[in-house]
C-alpha cells in the first residue's frame, strides 16, 4: 500500500480471496458458487476480478447486460456466464459469445428459441427466472404450464437452472416474507420438474441470503457485495474485507477570510478564517452532488474533512481548518477502515451505490496477493 499521488481506486486482491473463502465456508461442499461481477464488479474492475476468481475456481459468473459478458469473453474468461437481464435483440450475441441468458418472460423465451433454432443450436444452456415476490423480473407459478409447453416444443435449448431473488434477505424483520419466497420457489421447482421431467439446478440466495438462509442455498448461490467486502450488517462486515479503497491527494490549500464563499453558486460561506483543500475528484468520478454541503467527508491524516459547497464535476473542496496537512498529502475517500458503507450512510444511501458509481476514468491500481 503506497501513498496515493493522484486519484486512484486501489483494489486488494488478497481481500477478494479472503471474502471468497469466507463465503464458501458458509456453504455445503457440493453447493456451487456464482460470482456476480455486473457493473464493473461493483465499480472495481470486472476483468481483473473475474480473472482472479476464475483462478480460485469459481463455478459461474453473472453480469446484468449482454455487453458486460462480451467484455469478459474478450478478456479470455472461459467460466460459464449468466446474463441476468438480456433483451431479445441480444440473442445472437449471446450465442456467438457463449453467454447463457436468464429467461424471464415468454417474449424473451420465444425470441431466444427462434434465434437458437435458426442457428441449429442443440441444448443451449438457459436459466429460467421466477418472480416469487420482488415483482421485478420473472415468470410466476401460474406461467409454468405454458412455459413447459414452449420448452417441450424445442430441442434448441436446455434449462440448466431455475432461480429467483430474495426481496429483503438482509432484513430479519422480513424473515417471514423471505421464508414465504423460499416456499414459493420450492413449489415452482416441483411443478416445473413434474411438468418437464428434468431437474435443473436451483438457486435463490444473494450475499445476505447466503449468510441468513442456509436452508435456501439449494444447488448454487449468487454473491456480489460480499465478495467486495460488505455483509449488509455490522456483524458480517467484521468477517469480510472491503477490496476497494478510493484515494486522492490535496491539489491545493486555500486560506480564506470570514464571509468568503467557496465553490459554484457560493454555496458555502466561511464562518471565520478557515483553510480549505481542493481534491481532484468530483461528480464525474462518482462523488454525487448529494455528498456536497457537508453531507459527505474525506479522511486526511486520520481526521474527517467535510465537503463544503457544491461538488464540482472534477473537484471537491473540503474544510481542513484545524487539520494538520499540506499540499500533496493523501486523501482517503473510503478504505477498509473508513468504509464505503460509512460514507454512503452520510448521504442516506448504501455501499452498493457509492461503489458502482466510481467512474471509469478513475485509475484502478491492483495490490498483488
Ligand atoms: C445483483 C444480484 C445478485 C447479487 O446480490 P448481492 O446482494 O450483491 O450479493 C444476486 N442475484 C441477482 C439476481 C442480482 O441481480
Amino acid at each position: 500500500m503506497s501513498k496515493a499521488l493522484e486519484t486512484i481506486l486501489e483494489i486488494d486482491l488478497s481481500a477478494l480471496t479472503h471474502n471468497f473463502n469466507y463465503l464458501k465456508s458458509k456453504l455445503q461442499p457440493q453447493t456451487k458458487f456464482l460470482a456476480v461481477v455486473k457493473a464493473f464488479a461493483y465499480g472495481s474492475d470486472s476483468v481483473e476480478i473475474a480473472k482472479h476468481l476464475q483462478k480460485l475456481n469459481v463455478d459461474y459468473f453473472a453480469v446484468a447486460y449482454t455487453q458486460e459478458g462480451v467484455v469478459l469473453r474478450d478478456a479470455g474468461i472461459t467460466t460459464p456466464i449468466i446474463v441476468l437481464h438480456p433483451q431479445s435483440v441480444n440473442a445472437q450475441t449471446l450465442i456467438d459469445r457463449c453467454l447463457e441468458p436468464s429467461i424471464y418472460s415468454a417474449h424473451v423465451l420465444s425470441e431466444f428459441i427462434k434465434t437458437a433454432e435458426a442457428q441449429s443450436q442443440k441444448k443451449y444452456p438457459v436459466h429460467i427466472k421466477f418472480n416469487t415476490g420482488l415483482n421485478r423480473l420473472g415468470f410466476k407459478n401460474n406461467d409454468i404450464e405454458s412455459l413447459v409447453a414452449s420448452l417441450k416444443k424445442t430441442s434448441s435449448v436446455k434449462v440448466k437452472s431455475l432461480f429467483s431473488h430474495l426481496v429483503a434477505s438482509e432484513d430479519a424483520n422480513e424473515s417471514e416474507f423471505s421464508n414465504l419466497q423460499i416456499e414459493r420457489f420450492k413449489t415452482i421447482a416441483k411443478n416445473f420438474e413434474e411438468g418437464t421431467g428434468i431437474k435443473p439446478w436451483l438457486h435463490m440466495c444473494n450475499t445476505s441470503g447466503i449468510l441468513n438462509y442456509p436452508e435456501a442455498h439449494f444447488d448454487m448461490v449468487r454473491s456480489g457485495i460480499g465478495l467486495y467486502g460488505f455483509g449488509n450488517s455490522i456483524e458480517e462486515d467484521k468477517n469480510l474485507k472491503p477490496i476497494a479503497s478510493l484515494k486522492s491527494v490535496i491539489s491545493q490549500i486555500h486560506e480564506i477570510e470570514k464571509g468568503e464563499t467557496v465553490g459554484y453558486n457560493r454555496a458555502y460561506t466561511s464562518q471565520g478564517v478557515e483553510r480549505t483543500a481542493t481534491i481532484p475528484i468530483g461528480h464525474a468520478d462518482g462523488i454525487s452532488r448529494i455528498y456536497g454541503n457537508e453531507n459527505g467527508f474525506v479522511i486526511i491524516n486520520g481526521e474527517k474533512a467535510y465537503i463544503i459547497g457544491n461538488v464540482c464535476m472534477d473537484m471537491i473542496m473540503v474544510n481542513i481548518t484545524g487539520i494538520n496537512c499540506k499540499e500533496g498529502d493523501e486523501v482517503i475517500v473510503f478504505d477498509a477502515t473508513h468504509t464505503a458503507s460509512n460514507l454512503a450512510e452520510s448521504a442516506h444511501t448504501i455501499s452498493y451505490e457509492i461503489l458502482t458509481a466510481i467512474s471509469q476514468r478513475v485509475k484502478r491500481v491492483f495490490l498483488p496477493e
